[in-house]
C-alpha cells in the first residue's frame, strides 16, 4: 500500500507542480535532481540546520520556484551565490542551466561541507563550493569582479548586500537580489552607495512563479563600472557605516 505523508509531496505531482509554473521546459533528469535535492535536504536538515522549510509544498514555493525565478540572460555564465545557507537559489538554478558555472559561497564552512556533499551526490558538476566571507572574496583577485552575474537571497538589507556582492561582478554585469515587501525603502536608502560601488541601472521584477504563498521581488542592478578599490570594507564597517 502506497503512504503518501500529508506534508509530503508525490514525485510526479511535484514535477507537474515545477513544470507547470517554469516559462522553460526543464527535462525529466533535471525535475528530478530538484525531487532529489528537496530529499536530500531534508534529510541532512535533521543534523544541520540548512532550512526552517520542511513541508514539501511550501518547499517547492518558497525555495525551488523563488530560486528557478532568477531572470538570468544567456550572457550571465559564471555565476556566485552569496551567503547560499542550503544551496538558495545556486543549487535549483545549477540544476536549471547545466551549462552555466555556479560558485556557491557561505560564511558557515559546516553548510558549505553539507551543501557540497549533496551537490556532489546529485552529480553536479557546474557547481564549486567556498567556505568565505563574501566580502573577503571580494579582495581576492581570482574572485573579484569575475563574475557575470551575483546573486543572493535572504543574507542582509541591500546596501550592505550591494557591498557584498557587486565588487564581485564584471563591468555589464548583473546583481540579482532577492527582497520582500519592503523592498522600495532598501533600494531608496541605498542607491548613492550602489553607485558608488559601480552600479547602475535598477530593474525590479515581482517574482510571478509564487502561488500567493509569499511575495519577492528580484532586483537587477546593472553594474556600469569598476568598483573602487578601497570596496568591500570589512564587515564590521559595512555594517556599521552602509553606504548610503
Ligand atoms: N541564501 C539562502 C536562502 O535563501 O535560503 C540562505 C540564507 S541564510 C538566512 C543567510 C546565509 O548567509 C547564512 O548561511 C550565512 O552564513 C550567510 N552569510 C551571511 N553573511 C555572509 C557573508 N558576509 N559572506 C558569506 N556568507 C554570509
Amino acid at each position: 500500500m502506497k503512504i503518501i505523508e500529508e506534508n509530503s509531496v508525490e514525485i510526479n505531482a511535484f514535477k507537474k507542480r515545477i513544470a507547470s509554473a517554469l516559462p522553460v521546459s526543464l527535462s525529466e533528469g533535471q525535475l528530478e535532481k530538484l525531487y532529489r535535492f528537496m530529499e536530500s535536504l531534508k534529510a541532512v536538515n535533521e543534523h544541520i540546520n540548512l532550512t526552517r522549510i520542511t513541508d514539501d509544498n511550501a518547499f517547492v514555493e518558497k525555495h525551488l520556484l523563488d530560486s528557478l525565478a532568477c531572470p538570468l540572460t544567456p550572457a550571465d555564465q559564471r555565476i556566485i551565490d552569496v551567503g547560499t545557507g542550503g544551496g538558495f537559489p545556486g543549487i535549483p538554478l545549477a540544476i536549471a542551466y547545466p551549462q552555466k558555472q555556479f560558485v556557491l559561497v557561505d560564511a558557515t564552512a559546516k553548510k558549505v561541507k553539507a551543501v557540497e556533499k549533496i551537490a556532489a551526490d546529485l552529480g553536479l558538476a557546474n557547481i564549486e563550493l567556498t567556505a568565505a566571507r563574501a566580502e573577503a572574496l571580494g579582495k581576492n583577485p581570482a574572485y573579484r569582479e569575475r563574475f557575470d552575474a551575483a546573486c543572493s537571497r535572504a543574507v542582509a538589507a541591500y546596501g550592505i548586500l550591494s557591498e557584498l556582492c557587486l565588487p564581485l561582478v564584471r563591468t555589464g554585469g548583473t546583481f540579482y537580489a532577492w527582497k520582500g515587501e519592503k523592498y522600495r525603502e532598501e533600494i531608496d536608502a541605498a542607491i548613492d552607495g550602489v553607485e558608488t560601488l559601480g552600479g547602475g541601472e535598477i530593474r525590479v521584477s515581482q517574482n510571478l512563479l509564487l502561488k500567493n504563498t509569499a511575495f519577492h521581488v528580484i532586483i537587477q542592478c546593472i553594474k556600469n563600472g569598476r568598483t573602487p578599490a578601497q570596496y568591500p570594507r570589512n564587515y564590521g564597517q559595512i555594517k556599521k557605516k552602509p553606504l548610503c
